[in-house]
Parts: C-alpha cells; sequence; structure tokens
C-alpha cells in the first residue's frame, strides 16, 4: 500500500509541468518572480590578432576564452555558415579583462564575447595598417549577434568593441568594423545624421572644447574617464575609442566638433 502511494504521488508529480526530478530532490517552478532580468547585458566584439591556428589554440587553453569565434572563410554545411562555440552564454569566458561600461566595471560577468579571426594591424613605419574583414565574417557575425541581442534582451548601446570598454590598453576591434554596416541591420548604436549636424551647427560656433564637459559626456555615454578637465594621453586615448567606433575617417583622438555632435545625438538618442 505504501508503495503504491509513493508511486501514485511521483506519477502525479512527474505528470505537473512546474514539477521537475533533480535526482535526490523536486523542483517546483510555479511561482515564478516578476522581479528579474537577463544575466546577459552586453555583447562585446573583439579580433584576434592572430591566425586561424593561432586562435583557437590560445582561446581554448586556459588563460583566455571567448563564447564565439568566427574564421575569415568560415566552413559551410547545407550552405550554412559555422560559427565555433568555445564557451556557453549562460558560462563566464575570459575575453574582457579589467573593463568598464556605464557604471558596471569586469563586463566577463555579464557580456557574451565574440573574436574574429584578424591580424590587426601592421605596422608601416610610424603607421599602423589595419587589414579588412571579410564578407562572410561580417554576415556570419550579423546573423550571430542578432540571435544573441534578441535572446537576451541587449541593448543597442551596450553592443561594443573590446576598444570602448578597455580603452586605455585595447584597439579591437579596429577602425575598419563595419558598426555602420552592423547598427543599419539593427545591430548596436548609431547616431541619427540630421540630429549630428543639428548639433554639429552649434559646435562649430564654439572657439574652445570645454574638455570637462567632454570627459563627462563621455562618462556619461558609458566610457570610463576621470574627470581632470585637462585633454591628457588618457582622455585622447578614449576620445580615439570613440572614434574609431562612430566616426571612422578620422580617429586622431583629437575631439574636433564633429566628435562632440556625434556624442551630443547618440547621448539625447541613448541617454535621455
Ligand atoms: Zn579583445
Amino acid at each position: 500500500m505504501y508503495f503504491f502511494m509513493i508511486s501514485v504521488i511521483v506519477g502525479l508529480l512527474a505528470g505537473c509541468n512546474s514539477i521537475h526530478d533533480r535526482g535526490n530532490y523536486w523542483v517546483d517552478d510555479s511561482h515564478a518572480a516578476l522581479g528579474n532580468e537577463p544575466r546577459v547585458n552586453f555583447l562585446i566584439f573583439h579580433y584576434t590578432a592572430e591566425d586561424e591556428a593561432n586562435s583557437l589554440t590560445v582561446l581554448t587553453g586556459e588563460n583566455v576564452s571567448v563564447h564565439y569565434l568566427i574564421n575569415p572563410l568560415p566552413d559551410k554545411v547545407s550552405g550554412k555558415p559555422i560559427v565555433l562555440q568555445l564557451v556557453p552564454e549562460d558560462r563566464r569566458a575570459w575575453h574582457a579583462g579589467a573593463s568598464f561600461w556605464r557604471g558596471r566595471m569586469n563586463l566577463n560577468d555579464t557580456s557574451v564575447g565574440i573574436e574574429l579571426v584578424n591580424p590587426g594591424y601592421h605596422k608601416v613605419g610610424t603607421e599602423r595598417r589595419w587589414e579588412p574583414y571579410t564578407e562572410a565574417q561580417i554576415a556570419l557575425l550579423m546573423a550571430l549577434s542578432d540571435d544573441i541581442i534578441k535572446r537576451n534582451q541587449i541593448k543597442p548601446e551596450n553592443v561594443l568593441g573590446h576598444s570602448d570598454i578597455s580603452p586605455q590598453r585595447k584597439v579591437d576591434p579596429g577602425p575598419l568594423f563595419p558598426w555602420q554596416k552592423l547598427a543599419q541591420a539593427g545591430i548596436g548604436a548609431w547616431p541619427d545624421a540630421e540630429r549630428v549636424s543639428h548639433y554639429l551647427s552649434i559646435r562649430q560656433l564654439e572657439n574652445t572644447t570645454d574638455i570637462a564637459a567632454l570627459q563627462n559626456n563621455l562618462n556619461r555615454y558609458g566610457y570610463q574617464i576621470s574627470l581632470s578637465g585637462v585633454l591628457d594621453d588618457e582622455t585622447r586615448r578614449v576620445v580615439k575609442a570613440f572614434q574609431m567606433h562612430f566616426r571612422q575617417a578620422n580617429y586622431s583622438g583629437m575631439p574636433d566638433a564633429e566628435t562632440l555632435a556625434i556624442l551630443d545625438a547618440l547621448l539625447e538618442k541613448y541617454r535621455s
């Protein structure tokens, strides 16, 4: 009789969708809380600065890792490209290091990382020559990013490059990364052209750049920067990271009127 009762209870529990068997105990998930949010808030892009073989060796070792790796010419099955997943999205990968965005630090905890196999740049004299990404690589990156963003409800302004979250020590994914093309497909932030023109007409009337205000605006948008009021090396590197993302025609690190206007338009769109 006792065993009969037990088997009836177990049968009833197993038949109920909200009761799950975890070996030595049951879980009842029928009381779902309203207060919750996705654990992943950021999508971070990188280049590996290594060839295909070395990228895979380094990123599957014990020191650094990333969720996804995209080769320049991805293999295909049934006409569809293959992305290499090295770490499950619900686990922490070690791709961001010391990092910051809009008050959050150590973004490994809350991000998904994608590495593109790309050599970065080589130096010719003092000039950096950057290597372009392949079309196939970017097409796969866009399909993958769109999926990650939708599943995790990642905000456009939280789709970032390594250089945005670690501007003092990183320059990847570099000035040839197609941020505008991605934004046109709904991936990441981009300012509206008319609003940039509007702010540019105002900024061009200013004789000098208020560096304290610039630093404050960069920080409001998300960057980690000291509010020193001085155009020091730290500030130039942050301005350069911003320009590599939003004004790739000139990423000298000098805060000109157009740079300020783009930042104004982004703040209006994403931070007001
Ligand atoms: Zn990186």
